[in-house]
């Protein structure tokens, strides 16, 4: 077991302007689940191949165990790595796949086969350990990959991508298995994904990164309660939550347009302001009502039916003026709402859920 420090770490590609990862620093404690997650591009491969030592650090350091690791090789430093690609050995079983990354490491064979054994147990996979990986389902030789990383006992997991080659629904069950057996064995784990749900789902904490730039680390409720930046707010969440423009003035209201006003927890910030709300900060009052300066008035444009809920894709009326950045704004209904495309609603803000950015 082991902290990992990423100390004002950065690479920069020979031939490039711009730094792929720029001064990251991060700390990750001891048997802590993380999650790096972020738009493609946005450096989160280049980060975790920086701490396996599969990249070199242009500047800046990397630690683990308080150990700076920045100039020791790969197989030294005691990480080890899962592949989106998985990386199983074709012509080896599944048993010989992970006994190989025991080899050479004066692993004595008793013990090698102990571990396997053990691996094989956790992961299901003893009906399989004489199977290779073509006769394998993807899931199966997603957890190969595990096994070989868990039989080696390593002091750091660092996981790039390891379900985008599922299917969706593999991917739920098998994200909760990651999950659970990263918590049992208590190995410091560093886990890249674009995906926000199963960063929330999965990390004790989430670090955001936008453009090589560390944008904010914390617990899944941190950051979907208290995102420091639009880009955050927009990121997490599912549906994106929806901006609208505005001003903020003394007292803590936010004046969105002549007829919007929207209460505002945050009672200290003046002039223009984007204002973020969930798509479950709104409800629909009973149309005919006299509008309220929290209510807003929209006509319905599409809606996706989940079957336990329903959002609905709307647009503000226009002579009400209110400017929404991306056209529409999306709003969750419980699903006995009975609503129509192009029927007008009115709905009211929840005073205070906002999140409010200057
Ligand atoms: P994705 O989700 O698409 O895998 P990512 O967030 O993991 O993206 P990285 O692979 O870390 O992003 O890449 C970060 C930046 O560095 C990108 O702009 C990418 O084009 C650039 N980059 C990555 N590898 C190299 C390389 N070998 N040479 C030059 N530039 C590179």
């Amino acid at each position: 077991m082991a902290t990992v420090t990423f100390d004002r770490a950065t690479r920069t590609f020979p031939g490039s302007e711009r730094a792929a990862v720029d001064a990251l620093e991060l700390e990750v404690a001891d048997g802590e689940f993380l999650v790096v997650v972020g738009p493609s591009g946005c450096g989160k491969s280049t980060s975790l191949r920086m701490l396996a030592g599969l990249e070199p650090v242009t500047s800046g350091s990397i630690r683990i165990d308080g150990q700076d690791v920045t100039e020791t090789r790969a197989r030294d430093r005691d990480v080890a790595m899962v592949f989106q690609s998985y990386a199983l050995y074709p012509n080896m079983t599944a048993g010989e796949n992970m006994a190989f990354a025991l080899r050479n490491t004066g692993v004595a064979r008793a013990e090698i086969t102990r571990r396997v054994a053990e691996a094989a147990r956790i992961l299901q996979l003893e009906d399989l350990l004489d199977r290779r990986p073509a006769r394998m389902s993807g899931g199966q030789r997603q957890r190969v990959a595990m096994g070989r990383a868990i039989v080696r006992q390593p002091k750091v997991f660092c996981m790039d991508e390891p379900l985008s080659n599922l299917d969706a629904k593999l991917r739920v069950s098998t994200r909760g298995q990651i999950a659970d057996l990263q918590e049992r064995l208590g190995i410091t784990t560093v886990y890249v994904t674009h995906d926000q749900t199963e960063a929330m789902t999965m990390g004790d904490r989430v670090c955001v990164l936008r453009d090589g730039l560390l944008q904010q680390v914390g617990t899944p409720t941190e950051l979907y309660e208290n995102p420091v930046n639009t880009f955050v707010a927009g990121f997490i969440g599912s549906p994106a939550i929806n901006f609208l423009d505005g001003v903020s003035v003394h007292g803590g209201e936010a004046l969105i347009a002549p007829t919007l006003r929207i209460r505002l927890r945050t009672k200290d910030i003046t002039g223009p302001v984007t204002v973020g709300l969930r798509p479950e900060g709104f409800d629909i009052v009973s149309a005919g009502s006299r509008g309220a300066q929290d209510e807003l008035e929209v006509t319905v444009q599409r809606l996706e039916r989940l079957g336990s809920e329903t959002y609905a894709f709307v647009t503000p009326i226009v002579s009400d003026g209110v400017t929404v950045p991306g056209g529409h704004l999306i709003v969750r209904l419980d699903k006995r709402q009975q609503v129509q495309v192009e029927q007008r609603l009115r709905l009211r803000v929840h005073p205070e859920e906002e999140l409010v950015f200057d």
